[in-house]
This record gives C-alpha cells, structure tokens and sequence, in this order.
C-alpha cells in the first residue's frame, strides 16, 4: 500500500513517514500543495494523507484540483481545529475522510486502512441495467429508485448478469461463476433463485432466453 503525505511542517511529515513505514506503508512525501498534486496525479497511491494548511496551493485547492483530473485516490483532509477551515469544507472539496490536528496516531492508521478498505469513490460503480441500479460497494439494489432486499445469492445472480447486461447468459455459467467451484448441483438451482428474485425486481427486469439462459437490459444489437 502506497502513500502520498502533504505536509510543509517538515517534522510532522517525517514522523508521519516513518510511522507509516513502521505499519508497512510505502511512503512518499510532498512538502507543498504544488508538489503534491503532481505526484498525486504522476503516481497511483493507494490513500493521500492531505493537510490543509500548505504555502501557495492550499489543502482543498489541491483536492479540488485532483477531483477536477478525474484522480479519485481516497484522501484523508489533516484540517485544524480552530482554523479558519472546517470539516464541511474538507469534505465538500471531495476529501474522503478528515481527522483534526492534533490527531492521535494510532487513530491515524485507523482511519487510512478504513479509506483503502472502501477504495477509490469512482471504483465501485453502479451498474445500471433494465431499470435496475446495483450498487456493488453498498451492496444494494434498487428498481426504478425503491430500494430492493436481495439476499447474498440472489445479489450475486443479478451483479453476473448485469455485467453481461444485453447477453444471454447460460445458466451453467451463473452456476459456474455464483456458486463456489466444489458446487456440483443442478442447473435448476439458478432457476429457484431466479425466480426469487423476478418477485423482488419484477418479471420483466430478468428475461428467459431460448437456450436457457438469462438476460437482463434487452438484447444488445
Ligand atoms: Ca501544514
């Protein structure tokens, strides 16, 4: 895992490092805003520890700025906590999370692993097909914008499919692919499932294909 630290205190920047370092972290550091948005967009990090407080480019500035180049590593705002800046703006600049100065270390790390877990905020896209939006980071599911529950299963059948949006998919596929590879059972398992999950979505939103097979979001071409 690979950090960016943007610190100008050149004290609060080693020691920083050199915890990270102690944690495992890869680490670099950028000693202003200009500095480290170029590294931040030369670079893949994994997170960017970003304190808000820098000379010339600000903080936000440089978070705004990433967002701006389509850079959507998770940030983690060092703001202060009588400064002139506040947490709402931290976040509104596009931070992902924010710890106020002075910050326990231990916290610190906390807080990263957490960002890294979730990753970037553009990663875990939606997929959006036949009137079905799935949200694969939240792991939620919604038809024509009323949220749907799903069970593990069923949301497993439905993310396969929606991947192959416009495909027919063979049922022998969804049971390759859903269920884990010791899984020596019948196609007609994916069909109880389906059906299932036909009387949460709708019967329209999976369509039966000749062949047996699923497909969801019509037929491409
Ligand atoms: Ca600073």
């Amino acid at each position: 895992m690979r950090v960016l630290i943007v610190e100008d205190e050149v004290r609060q920047a080693a020691a920083l490092a050199r915890g990270l370092e102690a944690e495992g972290f890869a680490v670099d550091v950028a000693g202003n805003g200009t500095d480290g948005l170029w590294m931040a967009t030369e670079n893949a990090y994994d997170a960017i520890v970003l304190d808000v407080m820098l000379p010339g480019m600000n903080g936000y500035r440089v978070c705004a700025e990433l967002r701006a180049r389509d850079v959507w590593t998770p940030i983690l705002m060092l703001t202060a906590k009588d400064g002139e800046y506040d947490e709402a703006e931290a976040l509104d600049t596009g931070a992902d999370d924010f710890l106020s100065k002075p910050f326990s270390y231990v916290v610190l790390v906390a807080h990263l692993r957490a960002l890294m877990r979730r990753g970037s905020p553009q990663r875990p896209a939606a997929l959006v097909a036949g009137g079905l939006t799935l949200d694969i980071a939240e792991h939620s599911c919604r038809r024509d914008g009323v949220a749907v529950e799903l069970t593990p299963r069923e949301f497993a059948i439905l993310e396969y499919l929606m991947r192959r949006a416009g495909e027919a998919v063979p049922k022998r596929n969804i049971v390759d692919h859903v269920w884990d590879s010791a899984y020596e059972g019948h196609d007609n398992v994916v069909e109880v499932h389906v059906s299932s999950l036909r009387r949460k979505v709708g019967p329209d939103a999976i369509e039966t294909v000749r062949g047996g097979g699923y497909r969801v979001g019509g037929r491409v071409g």
